[in-house]
Protein backbone atom coordinates (compact mmCIF):
# COMPACT_ATOMS: atom_id res chain seq x y z
CA UNK A 1 0.00 0.00 0.00
CA UNK A 2 0.97 3.51 -0.84
CA UNK A 3 2.52 5.43 2.20
CA UNK A 4 0.94 8.82 2.35
CA UNK A 5 4.38 10.73 3.37
CA UNK A 6 5.63 14.16 2.53
CA UNK A 7 8.67 12.57 3.46
CA UNK A 8 10.55 10.35 5.81
CA UNK A 9 8.66 10.33 9.30
CA UNK A 10 6.04 13.59 8.43
CA UNK A 11 2.79 12.15 7.27
CA UNK A 12 1.01 13.86 4.41
CA UNK A 13 -2.85 15.98 6.07
CA UNK A 14 -4.54 13.70 4.03
CA UNK A 15 -3.73 10.78 5.60
CA UNK A 16 -5.87 8.62 8.87
CA UNK A 17 -2.85 9.31 10.95
CA UNK A 18 -2.82 13.16 10.54
CA UNK A 19 -6.27 13.59 11.90
CA UNK A 20 -7.60 11.44 15.01
CA UNK A 21 -11.18 9.98 13.86
CA UNK A 22 -13.06 10.75 10.68
CA UNK A 23 -13.78 14.38 9.21
CA UNK A 24 -17.06 15.49 9.38
CA UNK A 25 -17.74 18.49 7.31
CA UNK A 26 -21.00 20.44 8.41
CA UNK A 27 -23.03 22.54 5.84
CA UNK A 28 -26.12 24.11 6.60
CA UNK A 29 -27.04 21.49 9.81
CA UNK A 30 -26.42 18.75 7.02
CA UNK A 31 -23.13 16.74 8.27
CA UNK A 32 -21.32 14.27 6.06
CA UNK A 33 -19.30 11.71 7.78
CA UNK A 34 -21.44 11.72 10.47
CA UNK A 35 -23.78 8.71 11.99
CA UNK A 36 -26.50 9.59 9.23
CA UNK A 37 -25.61 9.15 5.66
CA UNK A 38 -25.40 12.04 3.17
CA UNK A 39 -27.89 11.46 0.76
CA UNK A 40 -27.43 13.88 -2.26
CA UNK A 41 -29.70 13.84 -5.03
CA UNK A 42 -31.14 15.78 -8.05
CA UNK A 43 -31.38 15.73 -11.68
CA UNK A 44 -27.97 15.88 -13.88
CA UNK A 45 -28.38 19.49 -14.57
CA UNK A 46 -30.43 22.30 -14.35
CA UNK A 47 -32.90 22.35 -17.03
CA UNK A 48 -35.27 25.10 -15.43
CA UNK A 49 -37.41 26.16 -12.71
CA UNK A 50 -40.12 23.49 -12.53
CA UNK A 51 -38.05 20.29 -12.89
CA UNK A 52 -36.02 21.70 -10.62
CA UNK A 53 -38.30 22.87 -7.76
CA UNK A 54 -40.76 19.20 -8.32
CA UNK A 55 -37.26 17.16 -7.86
CA UNK A 56 -36.25 19.27 -5.08
CA UNK A 57 -39.33 18.77 -3.42
CA UNK A 58 -40.00 14.96 -4.03
CA UNK A 59 -36.46 13.53 -3.22
CA UNK A 60 -37.04 15.87 0.38
CA UNK A 61 -39.67 14.14 0.73
CA UNK A 62 -37.93 11.21 0.53
CA UNK A 63 -35.40 11.55 2.83
CA UNK A 64 -32.57 13.27 0.72
CA UNK A 65 -30.82 16.26 2.48
CA UNK A 66 -28.43 17.71 0.37
CA UNK A 67 -29.58 18.97 -3.72
CA UNK A 68 -27.40 18.17 -6.66
CA UNK A 69 -27.37 19.99 -10.28
CA UNK A 70 -24.89 21.15 -12.66
CA UNK A 71 -25.29 24.03 -13.98
CA UNK A 72 -21.78 24.40 -16.39
CA UNK A 73 -21.69 20.36 -17.53
CA UNK A 74 -18.72 18.64 -18.98
CA UNK A 75 -20.07 17.09 -21.48
CA UNK A 76 -18.21 14.96 -24.09
CA UNK A 77 -19.94 16.42 -27.68
CA UNK A 78 -19.53 20.53 -27.79
CA UNK A 79 -23.11 20.16 -29.48
CA UNK A 80 -24.77 18.76 -26.31
CA UNK A 81 -26.32 20.93 -23.81
CA UNK A 82 -23.40 22.57 -21.74
CA UNK A 83 -25.57 23.70 -18.56
CA UNK A 84 -27.69 27.22 -18.14
CA UNK A 85 -24.63 28.66 -16.16
CA UNK A 86 -25.49 31.46 -14.06
CA UNK A 87 -29.20 31.44 -14.55
CA UNK A 88 -28.89 28.04 -13.66
CA UNK A 89 -26.54 28.59 -10.79
CA UNK A 90 -29.85 31.25 -9.19
CA UNK A 91 -32.17 28.55 -10.06
CA UNK A 92 -30.48 25.73 -8.06
CA UNK A 93 -29.70 28.51 -5.11
CA UNK A 94 -33.27 30.07 -4.63
CA UNK A 95 -34.86 26.03 -4.79
CA UNK A 96 -32.47 24.49 -1.87
CA UNK A 97 -33.50 28.13 0.03
CA UNK A 98 -36.93 27.38 -0.30
CA UNK A 99 -36.70 23.78 0.80
CA UNK A 100 -34.09 24.58 3.12
CA UNK A 101 -31.54 22.05 1.70
CA UNK A 102 -28.13 22.58 1.01
CA UNK A 103 -26.84 22.44 -2.94
CA UNK A 104 -23.88 21.00 -4.77
CA UNK A 105 -22.69 22.08 -7.83
CA UNK A 106 -19.64 21.94 -10.31
CA UNK A 107 -17.25 24.18 -10.84
CA UNK A 108 -15.80 23.14 -14.08
CA UNK A 109 -13.34 26.51 -14.56
CA UNK A 110 -10.68 28.70 -12.23
CA UNK A 111 -12.93 31.48 -13.64
CA UNK A 112 -16.57 30.88 -12.33
CA UNK A 113 -15.20 29.97 -8.51
CA UNK A 114 -16.53 33.36 -7.53
CA UNK A 115 -19.69 33.03 -9.17
CA UNK A 116 -20.62 29.51 -7.84
CA UNK A 117 -19.48 30.17 -4.39
CA UNK A 118 -22.08 32.95 -4.49
CA UNK A 119 -24.43 30.42 -5.20
CA UNK A 120 -23.60 26.79 -3.88
CA UNK A 121 -23.27 25.61 -0.15
CA UNK A 122 -20.56 22.83 -1.59
CA UNK A 123 -18.64 22.95 -4.74
CA UNK A 124 -18.09 19.77 -6.96
CA UNK A 125 -14.84 19.10 -8.88
CA UNK A 126 -15.97 16.89 -11.70
CA UNK A 127 -14.16 13.17 -13.05
CA UNK A 128 -12.65 15.56 -15.83
CA UNK A 129 -11.07 18.00 -13.45
CA UNK A 130 -9.71 16.04 -10.75
CA UNK A 131 -6.44 16.58 -12.47
CA UNK A 132 -6.51 19.89 -12.67
CA UNK A 133 -3.95 20.97 -10.56
CA UNK A 134 -4.02 25.31 -10.61
CA UNK A 135 -7.90 24.43 -9.93
CA UNK A 136 -7.27 22.49 -7.01
CA UNK A 137 -4.82 25.15 -5.78
CA UNK A 138 -7.10 27.60 -6.21
CA UNK A 139 -10.32 25.67 -4.14
CA UNK A 140 -7.28 25.29 -1.33
CA UNK A 141 -7.75 28.66 -0.95
CA UNK A 142 -11.93 29.14 -0.09
CA UNK A 143 -14.29 29.01 2.88
CA UNK A 144 -16.39 26.42 1.40
CA UNK A 145 -16.71 22.85 1.21
CA UNK A 146 -15.23 20.62 -1.80
CA UNK A 147 -16.53 17.25 -3.14
CA UNK A 148 -13.62 16.02 -4.94
CA UNK A 149 -14.77 13.24 -7.76
CA UNK A 150 -11.99 10.56 -8.79
CA UNK A 151 -10.93 11.31 -11.94
CA UNK A 152 -12.03 8.08 -14.49
CA UNK A 153 -8.70 7.03 -14.79
CA UNK A 154 -7.02 7.99 -11.50
CA UNK A 155 -5.16 5.49 -9.05
CA UNK A 156 -6.47 5.72 -5.81
CA UNK A 157 -3.18 7.34 -4.93
CA UNK A 158 -3.60 10.39 -7.34
CA UNK A 159 -6.82 10.76 -6.23
CA UNK A 160 -5.43 11.83 -2.50
CA UNK A 161 -2.57 13.66 -4.22
CA UNK A 162 -4.88 15.56 -5.66
CA UNK A 163 -7.13 15.78 -2.53
CA UNK A 164 -4.05 16.73 -0.56
CA UNK A 165 -3.72 19.78 -3.22
CA UNK A 166 -6.72 21.64 -1.56
CA UNK A 167 -6.10 20.42 2.21
CA UNK A 168 -2.56 21.88 1.79
CA UNK A 169 -4.39 25.12 1.02
CA UNK A 170 -5.78 25.45 3.98
CA UNK A 171 -9.14 24.19 3.20
CA UNK A 172 -10.05 20.89 5.26
CA UNK A 173 -13.47 20.99 4.22
CA UNK A 174 -13.22 18.20 1.81
CA UNK A 175 -15.10 14.64 0.83
CA UNK A 176 -14.85 12.32 -1.88
CA UNK A 177 -16.73 10.69 -4.34
CA UNK A 178 -16.08 7.60 -6.00
CA UNK A 179 -17.59 8.18 -9.61
CA UNK A 180 -16.60 4.61 -11.06
CA UNK A 181 -13.66 4.26 -13.56
CA UNK A 182 -12.89 3.12 -16.93
CA UNK A 183 -12.49 -0.46 -17.74
CA UNK A 184 -13.04 -2.63 -20.58
CA UNK A 185 -16.38 -3.40 -19.95
CA UNK A 186 -19.20 -1.67 -22.61
CA UNK A 187 -22.57 -2.40 -20.76
CA UNK A 188 -21.75 0.00 -18.08
CA UNK A 189 -20.71 3.24 -18.32
CA UNK A 190 -17.87 3.12 -16.00
CA UNK A 191 -17.10 0.30 -13.65
CA UNK A 192 -17.65 1.27 -10.00
CA UNK A 193 -14.27 0.68 -7.40
CA UNK A 194 -15.88 -0.12 -4.07
CA UNK A 195 -12.41 -1.48 -2.37
CA UNK A 196 -11.36 2.00 -3.63
CA UNK A 197 -13.79 3.37 -0.88
CA UNK A 198 -12.97 0.81 1.55
CA UNK A 199 -8.96 1.37 1.05
CA UNK A 200 -9.55 5.19 1.00
CA UNK A 201 -11.33 5.16 3.94
CA UNK A 202 -8.94 3.07 5.74
CA UNK A 203 -5.89 5.60 4.74
CA UNK A 204 -7.90 8.72 5.02
CA UNK A 205 -10.07 10.61 7.49
CA UNK A 206 -12.06 12.31 5.02
CA UNK A 207 -15.22 11.07 4.42
CA UNK A 208 -16.14 9.20 1.18
CA UNK A 209 -19.74 9.49 -0.99
CA UNK A 210 -20.53 7.09 -3.82
CA UNK A 211 -22.21 8.04 -6.98
CA UNK A 212 -23.94 5.16 -8.54
CA UNK A 213 -25.51 6.93 -11.56
CA UNK A 214 -22.06 8.13 -13.33
CA UNK A 215 -20.76 4.84 -11.79
CA UNK A 216 -23.13 2.30 -13.78
CA UNK A 217 -24.86 4.61 -16.57
CA UNK A 218 -27.57 2.02 -15.96
CA UNK A 219 -30.79 3.24 -14.14
CA UNK A 220 -31.88 -0.20 -12.79
CA UNK A 221 -27.60 -0.52 -11.32
CA UNK A 222 -28.39 2.37 -9.13
CA UNK A 223 -30.16 0.98 -6.37
CA UNK A 224 -27.90 -2.07 -6.03
CA UNK A 225 -24.97 -0.46 -6.22
CA UNK A 226 -26.08 2.09 -3.63
CA UNK A 227 -27.30 -0.71 -1.40
CA UNK A 228 -23.91 -1.97 -2.01
CA UNK A 229 -21.74 1.36 -1.42
CA UNK A 230 -23.31 1.81 2.04
CA UNK A 231 -22.71 -1.66 3.38
CA UNK A 232 -18.91 -1.59 1.92
CA UNK A 233 -18.87 1.69 4.18
CA UNK A 234 -19.29 4.96 2.14
CA UNK A 235 -20.67 8.02 3.64
CA UNK A 236 -23.36 8.65 1.84
CA UNK A 237 -24.22 8.57 -2.12
CA UNK A 238 -24.41 10.92 -4.78
CA UNK A 239 -27.74 9.67 -7.13
CA UNK A 240 -29.14 11.61 -10.33
CA UNK A 241 -33.07 11.61 -10.07
CA UNK A 242 -35.77 13.45 -13.12
CA UNK A 243 -39.30 13.47 -12.94
CA UNK A 244 -38.73 12.66 -16.83
CA UNK A 245 -36.27 11.12 -17.63
CA UNK A 246 -36.75 10.19 -20.76
CA UNK A 247 -37.05 13.62 -21.60
CA UNK A 248 -33.93 14.89 -19.60
CA UNK A 249 -31.37 17.04 -21.16
CA UNK A 250 -28.70 15.23 -19.90
CA UNK A 251 -27.92 11.50 -18.70
CA UNK A 252 -31.22 10.14 -18.77
CA UNK A 253 -30.20 6.66 -18.94
CA UNK A 254 -28.90 6.69 -15.61
CA UNK A 255 -31.51 9.07 -14.08
CA UNK A 256 -34.22 7.30 -11.29
CA UNK A 257 -37.77 8.84 -10.75
CA UNK A 258 -38.61 10.29 -8.01
CA UNK A 259 -40.73 7.11 -7.14
CA UNK A 260 -37.32 5.50 -8.18
CA UNK A 261 -35.83 7.15 -5.82
CA UNK A 262 -38.01 6.69 -3.12
CA UNK A 263 -37.76 3.20 -3.63
CA UNK A 264 -33.24 3.44 -3.22
CA UNK A 265 -34.38 4.86 0.36
CA UNK A 266 -36.30 2.08 1.48
CA UNK A 267 -34.32 -0.41 0.29
CA UNK A 268 -30.94 1.39 1.86
CA UNK A 269 -32.44 1.68 5.69
CA UNK A 270 -32.07 -1.82 6.39
CA UNK A 271 -28.44 -1.80 4.81
CA UNK A 272 -27.28 1.75 6.81
CA UNK A 273 -28.73 0.16 10.08
CA UNK A 274 -26.32 -3.45 9.56
CA UNK A 275 -23.16 -1.15 9.20
CA UNK A 276 -24.15 1.23 12.30
CA UNK A 277 -25.56 4.46 9.96
CA UNK A 278 -29.01 5.58 9.14
CA UNK A 279 -30.27 6.48 5.90
CA UNK A 280 -32.59 9.40 7.46
C1 LIG B 1 -21.89 15.03 -12.48
O1 LIG B 1 -21.92 14.68 -11.28
O2 LIG B 1 -22.79 15.66 -13.02
C2 LIG B 1 -20.73 14.65 -13.30
C3 LIG B 1 -20.50 15.24 -14.47
O3 LIG B 1 -20.00 13.66 -12.78
P1 LIG B 1 -18.51 13.15 -13.17
O4 LIG B 1 -17.62 14.34 -13.07
O5 LIG B 1 -18.26 12.12 -12.12
O6 LIG B 1 -18.60 12.57 -14.54
MN1 LIG C 1 -24.66 13.50 -14.95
Amino acid sequence: MARLQIKEGMDMLVSRSTNNGNTQVRVRGCVIGGEQLAIVAGPCAVENEEIMKETAFKVRGSGANILRAGAYKPRTSPYSFQGLGEAGLKILARIGEEMNMPVITEVMDAEDIAVVTDYADILQVGARNMHNFSLLKKLGKINKPIVLKRGMSATIEEWLLAAEYILAGGNSQLILCERGIRSSEPWTRNTLDLAAVAMVKEMSHLPVLVDPSHATGVRSLVTPMARAAIAGGADGIMVEVHPHPEKALSDGDQSLTPRGFSQLMKEIEPVARAVGRRAR
